[in-house]
């Protein structure tokens, strides 16, 4: 058969089921305007997918292929792979709206085989006796253990493949009146290299496996690293998640402690889980009708890190400086901007999407609404984080906050975590905080009883 092999979140020749299909084969990668058009020419990103996609081009000329570039709109470049006698695309599934929607284009143009390869599980493997989707995490988990078996650590080999020839040199631009080969250079695409020092999945592995059995006790505390960072290379396929499971089963059968970083795996499976299923959370709540108060000022001063409550701040300033956010510290300022700034959900995941280098829809969009307490999640709105307690229960000695707000190196520990002292700071340049926790906490609760309203995705 021949066949377009096309790469998107799977970064890599190791495990990749692509490359155990056989037959002739034309492996792709596309630069899609419709993405990229959107971004800042500066996104880390860019930087980021373009070094991996470069390493795969190498790596799969060890075998024998040649990964080809493309720069376009993916119905567009298709539509002229199509007339080259190719019989089907395989890619693996990605399930977010815009993915979903460019594919049952694709579709239609030529046969789509989608490969299982991101999560641990295919969307349709665990569901309730009804045959329904789970919506509740914990007996989704549970299920999810029950089901976890050798299959999900199958690794796939690397089968040799007949390269179809093309001349599709460079960066292959094309549209659907006109094509142009530009350098292999992220010039060329329009963006600006961006520095990016992040270590490689082997190391972070090797790291990991120092940390599991603390990970349980650590994974809360952002001074301490103690998690795996891994979530970029999960997002971009540049590590494989069955690599990832049989690395855990060997250190379990070395009397490691895994349940609990497998317990977070399985969450971010739940999630892609839940938009597989119930694709309108992407953009809609599951419950509750409240929708947030639009307040351009409250948001700015948030994403400027201004908003004078430290962990919030600190928050920010990692994420701006480095693309990645501890996710305790995300949780708290998902809460902090939800519900003491009253601001809308969307708005909030939005500048994350922006930000993050891990960014992945279910995960991003599932966790905000999990944070405005619009989720799937049975908990009701009124969870609110103090995010003076949070800081002063996991930041105690305020290591994490310092490191990002070096400002606040002359303020004592404790007032770091007190809402009144730093109503009352005189340091230059650092704002006081723009709201009383108390008071905000009050009149959100106000806000969401006065507009509860209970809906259903089901329709
Ligand atoms: P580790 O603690 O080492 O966890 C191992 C892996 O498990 C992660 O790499 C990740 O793939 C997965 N994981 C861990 N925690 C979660 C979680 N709570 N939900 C889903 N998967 C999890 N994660 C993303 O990958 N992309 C996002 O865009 C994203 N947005 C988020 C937004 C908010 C508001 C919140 C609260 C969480 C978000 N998360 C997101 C989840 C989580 O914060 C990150 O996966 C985690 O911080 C990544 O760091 P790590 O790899 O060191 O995690």
């Amino acid at each position: 058969m021949r066949r377009i092999l096309w790469f998107r979140r799977d970064l890599r020749v190791e495990d990749n089921p692509l490359l155990s299909l056989g037959g002739e084969v034309l492996p792709i990668f596309i630069f899609d305007t419709n993405i990229l058009d959107k971004l800042h020419k500066d996104d880390k990103r860019v930087s980021f997918i373009f070094s991996r996609v470069l390493r795969l081009k190498e790596a799969l000329k060890t075998k024998g292929l040649e990964l080809r570039l493309f720069y376009g709109a993916p119905a567009d470049i298709f539509l002229r792979l199509s007339k080259k006698g190719f019989e089907e695309v395989a890619a693996s599934g990605d399930y977010d709206s815009y993915a979903r929607q460019r594919d049952l284009e694709i579709s239609h143009i030529l046969p789509f085989n989608t490969i299982d390869d991101t999560y641990i599980f295919r969307p349709d493997e665990i569901l309730k006796a009804d045959q329904t989707p789970y919506l509740v995490f914990t007996p989704f988990y549970n299920r999810a253990k029950s089901l976890f078996g050798k299959k999900h650590l199958q690794e796939y080999p690397c089968l040799q493949q007949d390269l179809y020839e093309t001349d599709y040199e460079g960066i292959f631009h094309c549209t659907q009146t006109e094509e142009k080969s530009y350098p292999i250079d992220l010039s060329s695409l329009g963006f600006q290299k961006m520095p990016l020092l992040l270590s490689e999945p082997a190391e972070k592995l090797a790291d990991l496996a120092k940390r599991l059995d603390s990970y349980a006790k650590e994974r809360d505390f952002p001074a301490l690293e103690s998690t795996s960072h891994l979530s970029i290379e999960l997002r971009f396929g540049t590590l494989s998640i069955r690599e990832l499971l049989r690395f855990l089963a060997k250190q379990k059968k070395s009397g490691a402690e895994t349940e609990a970083f497998f317990r977070q795996l399985v969450f971010r499976d739940f999630y892609a889980y839940l938009l597989y299923h119930f694709p309108r959370l992407e953009t809609e709540n599951y419950k509750y009708t409240f929708q947030g108060i639009e307040d351009d000022a409250k948001y700015e001063a948030f994403c400027q890190a201004r908003t004078g409550v430290p962990i919030i701040d600190a928050g920010v300033r990692e994420l701006l400086q480095t693309g990645y956010m501890h996710n305790r510290v995300r949780m708290v300022c998902a809460s902090f901007f939800t519900k003491d700034l009253l601001l809308p959900w969307q708005w909030g995941e939005k500048f994350f999407a922006q930000h993050l280098l891990d960014y992945d829809t279910a995960s991003n969009t599932l966790s905000w609404q999990w944070s405005a307490g619009t989720g799937v999640d049975p908990q009701p709105y009124f969870r609110i984080f103090n995010p003076y307690l949070q800081s002063k229960r996991f930041d105690p000695k305020a290591v994490y906050i310092k490191k990002w707000l070096p400002e606040l190196n002359s303020l004592e520990t404790k007032s770091i975590h007190d809402e009144k002292a730093l109503q009352q700071h005189q340091l230059q340049g650092y704002p006081h905080p723009m709201l009383d926790h108390k008071l905000a906490s009050k009149q959100a609760l106000e806000y969401f009883k006065g507009s509860l309203y209970l809906i259903s995705l089901h329709e």
